[in-house]
């Protein structure tokens, strides 16, 4: 799936329909020294195992790409979950 490099759609700040740039999110890196990440591995040690029930296996197909806008009017983002599933990895034009 190919997306426009420019979109023109609504901006909550400016409260009118403006030109967006459009990038694509992408998902960070994981910090090991994280509150969460530290307990984890905390409780994970020694006797017994994982404290998390395991995840099914659920097969998709296809996934939803969520879409960061920046307006070029007033410089904020904001996100957007594009609409359809895609099948296809999504990328900018
Ligand atoms: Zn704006």
């Amino acid at each position: 799936m190919k997306l426009p490099n420019v979109m023109k759609t609504y901006c909550p700040h400016c409260k009118a329909h403006t030109e967006h740039d459009v990038k694509l999110e992408r998902k960070g890196k994981a910090s090991s020294m994280r509150r969460g990440t530290r307990k984890y591995e905390e409780v994970k040690k020694g006797y017994k195992g994982s404290p998390r029930t395991p995840k099914k296996d659920v097969y998709k197909v296809g996934k939803r790409p969520v879409i960061i806008l920046t307006c070029k009017k007033c410089s904020k983002k904001h996100q957007k979950p594009y609409a359809s599933r895609t099948k296809k990895k999504a990328e900018i034009k």
